[in-house]
């Protein structure tokens, strides 16, 4: 599986990660969500209520509006961004999360490490996906 994410996206989530540092900082990421490829086109970045370094939950309304506005523009909800104080890998929570999100793409960008993964769970097994960036984005 092989994430796409233009290089510009991957900078403002890693600013966002920088600026609410120790606080996990939280997205969320629309655009296409395939078999073998998911392509990210739009990030939201949502404020995490929990104030938390290891936990993130956004507001419900922040969250409808941005589906609202997503499903309007034609795109797929792909997942889920948020950054982890820690190593990039899912947390114990976010195992728990990702059970529940069925295909959603969990991105996350250790600031420990200074990197970004991409995760996704298929028959209750995560997979590491491959993370491609481009300058530009196909449409
Ligand atoms: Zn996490």
């Amino acid at each position: 599986m092989i994430l796409h994410i233009a290089n510009q996206q991957l900078t403002l989530l890693e600013k966002e990660a920088r600026k609410k540092h120790p606080v996990e900082a939280c997205a969320l990421l629309f655009g296409k969500l395939g078999e073998k490829e998911a392509v990210v086109k739009r990030v939201a970045v949502t404020p995490n209520v929990l104030e938390s370094a290891v936990r993130f939950e956004i507001d419900s309304k922040v969250f409808y509006d941005a589906f609202t506005k997503a499903n309007k523009d034609g795109l797929d909800f792909v997942g889920f961004f948020h950054s982890h104080p820690a190593p990039a890998e899912p947390s114990s929570v976010d195992l728990q999360f990702m059970r529940l999100w069925g295909d959603a793409v969990w991105l996350t960008f250790s600031s420990i490490e200074h990197r970004f993964a991409a995760f996704q769970m298929r028959n209750g097994e995560v997979r590491t996906l491959t993370l491609r960036t481009e300058g530009k984005l196909k449409e």
